[in-house]
């Protein structure tokens, strides 16, 4: 089959010319270069996608270095293994010597030694992600299909190549479920038997590895489909006894999207799923998956604010409590419970604070104090503290209003908290 049309069609001009150009430099110099892995994928189900993975029958670091020296195409970063990065315009190409990898034994990384276009399709992890279009005049467009990789598409099918592959490597597991749910595909059966048996092998896999498997998740358009498939199969459990992908994370994630950004939706993400445990329940998983102090504080204040929700729930509630009870805790995890809560009243609460409250600043600053007559120290905190109240409560809004109530304060009568009474 040839898939010189689709590539036509689907890359944009300029990234189709750096391709081509690649792939000439490549034939002076003795070598072939293939498209391989997602862009060969998606170009058969006809999805854009424009990450493209190279592979070079020679040597793809020096291919890499002398394309960057007579293209507009950057250098971006290249390893002795074999493998370069190049930038041009917003897209980047991945460009990798064909190898062979090994596993020493299940969950290592593997032992890389050169090898063929076979051998660099058979160490992937699905039939569909393990085609390639030749790139080279004579043959461009070619499909090279070994492992029947566009049957497997056609019928909807996530199949691994071999039967060792989830115990190779069970980060493959992680990628499966992702595949599926993001194609609406189904595992074939005896890939789905055999994941069944591997799933204990999430045990050899490190943290890090398993935690960029779940960001990876996280980046899909709908997360908690794949979630929900984890939680089926009995993967979660193995990640973290305490996990859930039942409907309540489907529910949640959905708002998550309506309420917030993409960039922020990972990390929420991730508090969402770690929502129902209780904090001696979240140290192992905060461990196991070797999270970022930031990511641990972040899911640390949420399951805290969590048990303080009921604080929130009070009709009369004035801005400046609510402002003084939220104020301590990362935005982010107020973000999350705002999610969380099914009470409209927290909500709604929760909301005020990270759209209105927590940005509220007095027009007065401590230089223009001074100026009214009063002495930095305790006096001046203290009178700051109360513009503030009153300027979340409603109290004064223009700085003519507080600087009436700052004179006020400094009215004979009236004593700071902080200092004794005479
Ligand atoms: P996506 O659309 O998710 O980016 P992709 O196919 O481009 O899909 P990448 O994670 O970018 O996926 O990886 C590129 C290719 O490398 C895959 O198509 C697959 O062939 C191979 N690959 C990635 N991770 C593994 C793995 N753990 N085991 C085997 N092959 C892998
Ligand atoms: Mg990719």
């Amino acid at each position: 089959m040839n898939l010189a049309w689709q590539i036509e069609q689907y890359l944009p001009r300029q990234l189709l010319e750096l391709v081509k150009d690649i792939s000439r430099q490549a034939v002076e110099r003795g070598e072939r270069v293939y498209l391989v892995g997602g862009i060969v994928r998606d170009s058969l189900l006809g999805y854009p996608n424009f990450d493209l993975d190279l592979v070079v029958e020679g040597d793809a670091v020096k291919l890499a270095q002398q394309v960057s020296e007579t293209s507009q195409a950057r250098l971006l970063a290249y390893h002795r293994f074999g493998t370069a990065k190049l930038r041009y315009e917003n897209f980047t190409l991945d460009m990798a010597t064909v190898r062979k990898e090994t596993y020493a034994r299940p969950g290592a990384l593997p032992t890389v030694t050169p090898g063929t276009l076979q051998d660099d399709l058979i160490r992937r992890d699905f039939s569909i992600n393990a085609m390639s279009i030749s790139l080279a005049s004579n043959n461009y467009g070619e499909l090279i299909d070994p492992y029947q990789g566009k049957n497997d598409l056609e019928h909807h099918l996530i199949r691994i190549l071999h039967p060792g592959s989830f115990s190779d490597d069970a980060t493959r597991i992680l990628r499966g479920v992702r595949y599926e749910q993001r194609l609406g595909f189904k595992f074939e059966a005896q890939t789905a038997q055999l994941l069944k048996r591997d799933i204990s092998m999430l045990d050899t896999i490190s943290g890090d590895r398993i935690r960029h498997e779940l960001e990876l998740i996280f980046r899909e358009k709908q997360p908690e489909s794949a979630i929900k498939r984890l939680a089926e199969l009995g993967v979660l459990p193995v990640i973290s006894p305490f996990l859930k992908g039942d409907g309540w994370i489907a529910e949640k994630f959905d708002r998550a999207r309506r309420l917030n950004k993409p960039p922020q939706l990972p990390s929420l993400y991730f508090c969402l799923l770690i929502y129902s445990l209780s904090e001696s329940e979240l140290e192992p998983f905060l461990t196991r998956l070797n999270i970022s102090a930031k990511l641990s504080r972040m899911m640390l204040d949420t399951l805290r604010l969590k048990t303080s929700l009921a604080l929130l729930d009070k009709p009369s509630q004035k801005p400046s409590e609510i402002y003084y009870l939220l104020r301590e805790y990362e935005p982010a995890a107020i973000q999350v419970n705002a999610i969380a809560s099914d009470y409209p009243m927290v909500h709604n609460h929760l909301q005020l604070f990270l759209t209105k409250l927590r940005y509220v600043r007095t027009a007065l600053n401590g230089e223009e104090l001074k100026r009214l007559g009063f002495s930095t120290g305790p006096e001046m905190g203290k009178a700051l503290q109360i513009l503030h109240k009153a300027k979340l409560d409603g109290e004064v809004d223009t700085r003519a209003e507080e600087e009436k109530l700052a004179l006020s304060l400094k009215a004979p009568n009236f004593r700071t908290d902080l200092e004794p009474s005479r």
